[in-house]
């Protein structure tokens, strides 16, 4: 089944507001246009609505980094789905491994999380991956599987059209260290038949699982090209227009 390419960009804690809308001002220019392929940014919360204002009608994605599962309430610091949609947000990446290792993170409120934007309308980039030691010692699907199926608990097969899963293993993000294109399409494919499992046959196949850890201009076809491989999660090479465009250019199909 053709799946769409969905190439998303992190910026983590970067961009400022100016920043944003110049970043974005050259996105726009290069891959604005482009049909083939889905394109989405994940700037700070700072420069959401800002990046919101640039977007606007515009078929670049506009991603969150983080969310809180409530609708409102007395937590202080937080944001809920609604007032993320309000400024015109699609997606919200969910489950980074940062939020997990750095901030605590559980399988339990990551699954309220995407249940919550779930419910909100948006979709969500619901991100799992193993760490070193648990590659090494052959427990990477143990982790992956326990993961998605955590965060998927409660979600049904008609949500698949808003769901998109990010394969990260953690040693690669931000490390330079990148799975090869056969370990990450063994995960991939893992990933798909699980899916299958918790959802049903056609949402599997309709889901879109990117890859993230370390992707650059110079690996990213060939992590592309794999079968089940549909997009990125990209970190540090989308914080200048130019590795990112050209990692946008990668997905293309055809190419
Ligand atoms: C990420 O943070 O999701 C990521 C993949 O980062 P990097 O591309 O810098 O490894």
């Amino acid at each position: 089944m053709a799946r769409k390419p969905f190439i998303a960009g992190n910026w983590k804690m970067h961009n400022d507001r100016r920043q944003s809308r110049a970043l974005l001002q050259g996105l726009l220019d290069s891959v604005g246009h482009l049909d083939e392929v889905d394109v989405g940014v994940a700037p700070p919360f700072t420069a959401l609505q800002t990046a919101g204002e640039v977007l606007y009608d515009n078929r670049i994605l506009l991603c969150a980094q983080n969310v809180h599962y409530a609708e409102s309430g007395a937590f202080t610091g937080e944001i809920a789905p609604s007032m993320l949609r309000e400024i015109g947000v699609d997606h919200v990446i969910i489950g980074h491994s940062e939020r997990r290792h750095i901030f605590g993170e559980t399988d339990e409120t990551i699954n309220q999380k995407v249940r919550a934007v779930l419910d909100a309308g948006l979709g969500v980039i619901l991100c799992v991956g193993e760490q070193l030691d648990d590659r090494k010692a052959g427990r990477t699907m143990a982790v992956v599987s326990r993961q998605v199926r955590a965060g998927l608990t409660g979600v049904g097969p008609e949500a698949a059209a808003h769901i998109t899963v990010a394969y990260e293993p953690v040693w690669a993000i931000g490390t330079g260290l990148t799975a090869t294109p056969e370990q990450a399409q063994e995960v991939h494919a893992d990933i798909r038949t699980l899916l299958a499992e918790v959802l049903d046959r056609a949402a599997a196949d309709a889901i879109r699982i990117q890859y993230g850890g370390s992707v650059k201009p110079g690996n990213a076809a060939e992590l592309l090209a794999q079968p089940d491989i549909d997009g990125a999660l990209v970190g540090g090479a989308s914080l200048k227009a130019e590795s990112f465009v050209d990692i946008v250019r990668a997905a293309l199909p055809g190419r």
